[in-house]
């Protein structure tokens, strides 16, 4: 037997380890699965170049509670180590490599966030336990090959001997202490290995599991299959999770299915996905998802899980996928994605750029053959779809770049079209004065019924946008499409909305257009709405209730926060355009009336501006019928 002390260059970091790591313990859990996978393919690979010639037999890896004994076990029958390679790996490396790591990040404030996303490896072990054993027989035979049998209380003393292990493999044997008795709970472990190694390579057995299974032969009564209850391991893991393999191998079904075991929660089937199969530059697997998006957009960010070499990592990607992805459901799996480094570095890794740049490209190429290849369809799913996608372009240029070719608007026809063929489509009839095409939308198909309707009388096309981020959407394309401008359909008059021309000429002089402005001015809340006097057609409405294009913009972006949250306390503004050339304005002009008919006609034809944009309520609203009821008798 051999008595030793670990080189311990800094202080004794057992109790750094416990302290230090505290937030997430589970994670040791993670770390000896991964090492005992580590050792089973090392085996496999030996075996396939022929250096290990006996029979692999079975290779699952057991996880083994003893309550009793308080005892947490991790199997494998890999390739073990050797007494000297224990030494060596154990004693040396691996704890070097710990006490480097713990070293670094000592103190510094990002730990919390840290933990989870590397591996401290085996010694992460003593998170969780007063004493951890190693017993492992390798896979060698001849002198200085025998079983092996490590253990350590927690202090930097160990001991080494030798071992009675008759079978190839390691038994990491955790003495789990007092405060982490959470991991002597069925329920618990299981969880951690759900979360955790759900995807692993090699068949990983948990207890056992009630299954039925039909008797061969045998028919009740009825001529039914008779079955029994039988008790079987229980496997935690699918060792072949759908984006390892090959596209052209799996159905629209398979992909599916995969979408339920992912999200047993989740009932909606994905609209489409995206097989990502990488080796070069990097390597990177996965599949990623086009969730259906709920009604009135409830985001579900940090769906994707990331995954290296089918181990869980995390499952908040921010800073490794695009933003605007982070909307998307699936896995990402990749070795070259450094995992055990921080966030922040994550982010400005060039590494992570390119796989990140990678990934949109894909998204890209699937959405635009979605598009060439089947537009019925796409036009189908675009209702769904355009949020991602209208995210894409307001967040990432290089985005726009590829979505320009089918990104669609749809008008309030339903009819879809791409940006090229909407241009082509309005330009003719929708350029005013000033060479600006102007695309007129509708942020609400019924609430704007009356303005979209005249803006049609028109010969206008009216866009339907009416998403959540729309406001920024129009923003982003406006900087984009050359000479174009976006205008609600109640930003202005219908006439004013695309100026052809110069304005008609009011017949009122400048006293009577001070007349008419003060009169009306009396009658309405002044901080809300500003009077506008303007000389239209002698059939259109007497009074019009606009809404500013800029400053309801303004607003919008405000409510998004995109910078504008000055906006957010500012009431809603309105413009009150008064046609100077309507028969009754020009009555009231010329004093036609006396005082009171005066304030009542005032009255009541601003209460039918109100009343046609639903904005007439309350008490206003008896006051109008009232005053209704006076003018018909
Ligand atoms: P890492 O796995 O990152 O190398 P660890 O501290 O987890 O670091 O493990 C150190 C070394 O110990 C491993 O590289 C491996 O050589 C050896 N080792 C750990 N667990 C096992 C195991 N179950 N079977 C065989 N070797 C192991």
């Amino acid at each position: 037997m051999k008595k030793g002390t670990i080189n311990v260059k800094t202080e004794n970091i057992f109790p750094i380890i416990k302290k230090f790591l505290y937030s997430d313990h589970e994670i040791f859990l993670r770390e000896l699965i991964s090492n005992a996978i580590d050792a089973t393919k090392k085996l496999q690979t030996l075996a396939s170049v022929g250096e290990y010639k006996d029979e692999l037999g079975d290779i699952t890896i057991e996880v083994l509670l003893d309550k009793d004994k308080k005892t947490l076990t991790v199997r494998d029958k890999g390739i073990g180590m050797t007494a000297a390679e224990v030494d060596q790996y154990i004693n040396q490396i691996a704890f070097s490599s710990a006490e480097e790591f713990i070293n670094k990040y000592k103190g510094k404030g990002e730990t919390e966030q840290l933990i989870g996303h590397f591996g401290l490896g085996f010694y992460s072990s003593f998170m969780v336990s007063d004493k951890v054993e190693i017993i492992t027989k390798s896979y060698q035979k001849g002198e200085g090959t025998e079983a092996a049998h490590w253990s350590c209380d927690g202090s930097p003393e160990y001991t080494l001997k030798k071992s009675n292990k008759k079978t190839r493999g390691t038994d990491i044997v955790l003495h789990i202490n007092k405060e982490s008795d959470e991991f002597l709970e069925e329920y618990r472990v299981l969880e951690l290995l759900k979360k955790y190694c759900k995807f692993l390579p090699v068949p990983i057995q948990f207890g056992t599991e009630k299954v039925t299974e039909t008797i061969e032969g045998e028919t009740n009564e009825d001529g039914s299959q008779k079955t029994r209850e039988v008790e079987k391991p229980r496997i935690i893991n699918n060792t072949l999770p759908l984006w390892k393999g090959k596209p052209a191998d799996l159905s629209e079904e398979d992909y599916k299915s995969f979408y339920r075991e992912l999200y047993p929660m989740t009932f909606d089937e994905p609209l489409f996905n995206i097989h990502l199969n990488v080796d070069y530059p990097f390597n990177l697997t996965g599949i990623l998802y086009f969730p259906k998006t709920k009604e009135g957009y409830e985001f579900q960010r940090n769906k994707i899980q990331l995954y290296s070499n089918q181990v869980f990592v995390t499952d908040s990607v921010e800073g490794i996928v695009p933003d605007f992805l982070t909307l998307l459901h699936g896995v990402i799996d990749s070795p070259d994605i450094p995992l055990n480094v921080s966030r922040s570095y994550l982010q400005s890794d060039p590494n992570v750029k390119k796989i990140s740049n990678h990934i949109m490209k894909k998204v890209a190429d699937k959405l635009e053959s979605l598009f060439k290849d089947d537009r019925a369809t796409f036009e189908k799913k675009w209702d769904d779809i355009k949020i991602f996608i209208e995210y894409g372009i307001v967040s990432e240029p290089k985005f726009y770049e590829r979505a320009e070719k089918f990104c669609l608007l749809k008008n309030t026809e339903n009819k879809y079209y791409t940006l090229d063929e909407y241009s082509k489509l309005v330009k003719p009839v929708q350029t005013d004065k000033n060479k600006r095409v102007i695309y007129l939308y509708t942020s609400n198909v019924e609430e704007q019924h009356a303005f979209i309707n005249a803006a049609k009388e028109r010969g206008y096309d009216v866009l339907v946008l009416d998403g959540i981020i729309d406001t920024h959407f129009i923003n982003t394309l406006e900087q984009k499409l050359t000479d174009t401008t976006f205008a609600r359909v109640d930003s202005d008059l219908t006439d004013k909305l695309i100026l052809k021309e110069e304005p008609l000429p009011s017949l009122m002089n400048e006293d009577q257009k001070a007349k008419i402005r003060e009169v009306f001015e009396n009658n309405i809340d002044k901080a809300k709405f500003h009077v506008l006097l303007e000389s239209v057609g002698a059939d259109d409405l007497p009074v019009t209730i606009t809404r500013p294009e800029f400053m309801r913009r303004m607003k919008d972006m405000s409510v998004l926060g995109g910078g504008y949250s000055f906006m957010g306390d500012m009431p809603e503004h309105f413009n009150l355009v008064v046609n100077l050339n309507h028969k009754l304005i020009m009555r009231l002009a010329d004093d036609a009336e006396d005082e009171n008919s005066r304030e009542s006609l005032v009255k009541q034809i601003i209460d039918l501006a109100l009343l046609s944009q639903n904005m007439l309520k309350g008490q206003a609203l008896t006051d109008f019928i009232k005053r209704s009821v006076e003018i018909v008798k």
